[in-house]
């Protein structure tokens, strides 16, 4: 019996158990993948304030070793059910049950894919969803990048340092992510831009060895030779466990405001799974403070 479980050990689940155990409650925080969550595919975190330049790698494992020095306890297990039974939460993974006064759920998002054929079966074979993790692979070929968010940017940016060459390609000409990295993109000899255009055939045999895109505009198609394309095209909230437990919008976000209460008392969310207009590492940062501070009122009451 934990007074809360926090389920997702990103930077709102970890968080949540640094504000949770300053508040002196025993907290479990129950992760299926790996510590840190999404940040850790970032190369360069540029806009956490105080901290100038800091590698998505090293923030998640410093906030790991804040959450772990101050009691909070990790293991890795992935949630498959959360159950209220009066005032006290039945947290379920596929080894155990675990019980809980209060829970926040902080599960994040995983990467969405482009949905085209053979897709999955070119994963790991030239299409990959994390430019840090494979892009070390691909020096001095050509590669390309899918996406107009702040991901595709940064893996653009991050891959023109590595690579021969860069396409970046994008469904329209402008783009969401933020402009002074667009500004430095447009600055690299080795980014090529290749706007209102879509991927729509993954080319090779056993690897990926090119792709056809397609300009929205003219419907001409334009084969690419290349040696790996990392899609960056947004993710989607990990809430699925919980669409009994908790409203989703259409999307699959949970719902939930600023105060991170869902319909269920004693049931929180924080971070990048729940509705909210800015999911930055600042925001996820913020909610798993107030997701814990909420938790604790509660617990308290
Ligand atoms: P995102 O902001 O949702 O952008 C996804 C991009 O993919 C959009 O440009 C979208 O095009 C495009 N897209 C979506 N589906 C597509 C499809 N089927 N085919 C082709 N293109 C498709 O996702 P993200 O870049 O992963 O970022 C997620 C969140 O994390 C954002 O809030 C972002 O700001 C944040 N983030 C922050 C940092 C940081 O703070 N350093 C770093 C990375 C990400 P449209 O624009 O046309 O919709």
């Amino acid at each position: 019996m934990y007074d809360i479980i926090v389920v997702g050990a990103g930077p709102a689940g970890l968080t949540a158990a640094i504000y949770a155990r300053r508040a002196s409650k025993s907290v479990l925080v129950l992760e299926a993948k790996a510590w840190g969550g999404q940040i850790i595919n970032t190369p360069d975190i540029e806009n956490y304030p105080v901290v100038a330049h800091i590698s998505g790698v090293d923030f998640a494992n410093d906030l790991y070793r804040q959450a772990i020095g101050l009691g909070a306890e990790l293991r890795l297990e992935k949630v498959v059910s959360v159950q209220v039974q009066g005032k006290s939460k039945l947290v379920r993974t596929a080894k155990a049950e675990y019980e809980a006064g209060a829970v926040i759920l902080a599960t994040g998002s995983e990467n969405r894919k482009l949905g085209i054929d053979r897709e999955q079966e070119l994963t790991g074979r030239g299409v990959s969803y994390c430019a840090t993790c494979d892009g070390n692979f691909f020096r001095k070929r050509d590669v390309a990048v899918v996406g107009g968010g702040n991901t595709a940017l940064e893996d653009a940016l991050y891959l023109a340092e590595l690579v021969n060459k860069v396409y970046l390609i994008h469904r329209r000409d402008s783009f969401r992510g933020e402009a002074a990295s667009l500004e430095r993109l447009r600055e690299k000899d080795n980014v090529e831009f290749v706007c209102n255009a879509t991927v729509t055939a993954l080319l090779g045999d056993k690897r990926l060895t090119g792709i056809d895109v397609t300009d929205k505009l003219s419907g001409a198609v334009r084969s690419i030779e290349l040696s790996a394309l990392f899609v960056a095209v947004g993710r989607i909230p990990e809430n699925e466990s919980f669409r009994a437990l908790i409203d989703l919008d259409e999307a699959g976000y949970a719902v939930a405001g600023e105060s991170c209460h869902t319909r269920v008392p004693g049931i929180f969310v924080a971070g990048d799974n729940r509705t909210k207009e800015l999911r930055q590492l600042v925001t996820a940062a913020a909610d798993g403070a107030v997701a814990a501070t909420e938790a604790v009122k509660y617990l308290n009451v």
